[in-house]
């Protein structure tokens, strides 16, 4: 599902630099990222998203090789193939929760605003507990229901891949392990691949497997 290679990525105006030898997630996998803050975990998932393009190396997704692709493409990539789960939830102000969980179809190229993706909107709310709160706009949400309704966004279009950047960061322990499960549920139901960003230890054993971004990347 992912097979990165020699990566390299600066930011245009930052001092930072990311280097990454090599990277595999097999379809299907469950796998957890972990590592100290501002070391490049969530520039990582915005290159395997295609939000950013790498200036050397190779980054292959669903079989996509994202640094031969422009930006329009790479978007039309994102929309049919990624769930992004952002870590500031990025919900947008001005669109009501259930619209902002429909979003992607506004959005996305190739994707159709069917009964059945407001079916599958409505049945995902009510899965992840915010079905009383899909008239609200995210301002009059608390940050456990914002991050909700990020999940349910994400898991809309029924993606292969679901990139999580500490998605159940804001949830009460109980609630965590609930939207985890849930996660996890909805990706094996569409044999969907997770690379999750986390700071919760205490979720790491439900993955596949763990990587340490230390080890994965190489110091520059
Ligand atoms: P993490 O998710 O591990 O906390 P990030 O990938 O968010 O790390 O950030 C890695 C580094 O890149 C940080 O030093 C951050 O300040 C820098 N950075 C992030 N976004 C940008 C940007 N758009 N332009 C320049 N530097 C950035
Ligand atoms: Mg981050």
């Amino acid at each position: 599902m992912i097979a990165v290679r020699d990566l390299t990525f600066a930011y245009p105006h930052g001092g930072f630099a990311l280097n990454i030898p090599t990277l595999t997630v097999d379809a299907g996998e469950r796998v957890g990222v972990i590592g100290p803050s501002g070391t490049g975990k969530t520039t990582l998932l915005n290159l395997v998203a295609g939000l950013v393009q790498a200036n050397i190396g190779q980054i292959t997704v669903a079989g996509h090789d994202l640094s031969a692709l422009d930006e329009a493409s790479r978007r039309r990539f994102r929309a049919t193939h990624v769930g992004f789960i952002f870590q500031n939830f990025a919900l947008v102000d001005y669109l009501t929760a259930f619209e902002n969980i429909l979003y992607p179809y506004r959005v996305g190229l190739g994707l159709r605003l069917d009964a059945e993706a407001r079916d599958r909107a409505h049945a995902l709310a009510k899965a992840c507990g915010v079905a009383h709160r899909l008239k609200s706009h995210p301002q009059a949400l608390s940050g456990g229901e914002q991050q909700r309704v990020a999940i349910c966004r994400a898991l809309v279009t029924q993606p292969q891949l679901i990139l999580a950047d500490e998605a159940t960061g804001n949830l009460d322990p109980e609630t965590k392990e609930a939207i985890l499960d849930l996660l996890f549920a909805r990706a094996s139901e569409m044999g969907a691949t997770v690379l999750a960003v986390t700071h919760d230890h205490d979720l790491l054993p439900r993955f596949d497997r763990v990587i340490d971004f230390a080890t994965l990347r190489q110091p520059t």
